[in-house]
């Protein structure tokens, strides 16, 4: 193992917003860098990149827990060789002269509390600098803060895939933000050790001072609680407030049936902090993961609606695809 990790690395780690205690462990992987299938998505990328499995953040409603991307012990997983298989990787692909925007955070969070002492996405940023690829950020954390100087860097100096025709640097270091809403107090319900969207949100100015391409995904939007149109309108008149590049959004998916999977925790905590959407949720779910094609109909049309009202684009600058973005 290079970039001494197991010297950075303490087994049991406390996480910092409420003292909840996680332990990690470190675990070699095969593979680093997954490619998308088929045509660009939501996010962009052409490979989608998780330095970490597991999410000390914790949201009860995070699809990974029960799906089958779930970590399969009860700790937290550095990937050790993460650095030295990137590093391999996108120096390969440099070599024969393919170009890529990397997708970074869509599994676990790049920026949870134990990237504070281990840098490892940090490492990870440089290589992908080094090497000249394109980033698109997606996470809830302030930490994001610290890396400014090697996303600038990448915004300088990458090449850009050859379907993008991008006319300024922009789209080389883009970051998305994530939330369920923008109210503090739903948030503590739900997402209890992520930093709370009020905080999310000032970091969105901040980066968008520094001169970044900064979104926001709007996902999982939560039946009843915030998927009706008055909150939708408050969420995007907040997202609006903060002059947010991008809003893209999706609907609540729920796995597995153990009590550490998604499904069983949202109903759960619906049980004690809303009593009256447990039957209701419970229903549109049934025995499925996904709410039924008619309701994410509907919700795309809402959401589409207030976008426009706001106008705010629901996907990430699809102008500057020779393809359109769904
Ligand atoms: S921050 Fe994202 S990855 Fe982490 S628990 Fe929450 S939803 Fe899951």
């Amino acid at each position: 193992m290079s970039m001494n990790l197991e010297n950075r690395f303490d087994q049991t780690f406390v996480a910092k917003d409420n003292n909840l205690k996680y332990s990690f462990e470190l675990k070699d992987v095969k593979t680093i860098l997954n490619k998308r299938k088929g045509e660009r998505s939501l996010f962009i990328g052409d490979y989608s990149l998780n330095p970490y499995m597991g999410c000390s953040f914790d949201c009860s409603y995070c699809y990974v827990n029960g799906s089958k991307y779930a970590n399969k012990t009860s700790s937290l997983i550095v990937k050790s060789n993460a650095y030295e298989l990137v590093k391999a990787q996108l120096k390969n692909k440099a070599k024969h002269g393919e170009r890529a925007i990397i997708n970074l955070g869509t599994a676990t969070d790049c920026y949870m509390s134990i990237e504070r002492e281990l840098g490892l996405t940090r490492d990870i940023l440089k290589i992908i600098n080094r090497f000249r690829f394109s980033v698109h950020i997606i996470t809830k954390s302030d930490l994001i803060l610290r890396d400014i100087d090697i996303l600038k860097k990448i915004q300088k100096s990458a090449i850009l895939p050859g379907d993008v025709k991008c006319e300024d640097n922009t789209i080389k270091s883009i970051i998305t933000f994530s939330f369920s809403t923008t109210d503090d107090e739903i948030a503590k319900i739900f997402e209890y050790n992520a930093p709370r969207p009020s905080k999310r949100l000032k970091i969105v100015d901040k980066l968008k001072k520094e001169g970044f391409l900064v979104g926001v995904a709007l996902m999982p939007i939560l039946p009843f609680i915030s998927d009706d149109e008055d909150c939708l309108n408050k969420i995007f008149s907040d997202f609006k407030k903060h002059d947010v590049d991008h809003v893209l959004h999706g609907s609540l998916t729920l796995f597995g049936d153990k009590n550490t999977h998604s499904k069983v925790r949202y109903l759960n905590l619906l049980k004690e902090n809303y009593p009256e959407l447990y039957d209701k949720t419970s229903k549109i779910f049934g025995e499925k993961n996904y709410l039924s094609k008619n309701y994410q109909e509907k919700l795309n049309k809402r959401v589409h609606k207030i976008a426009n009202d706001f106008s705010i684009k629901t996907s990430i600058i699809s102008q500057y695809f020779k393809k359109d973005i769904i």
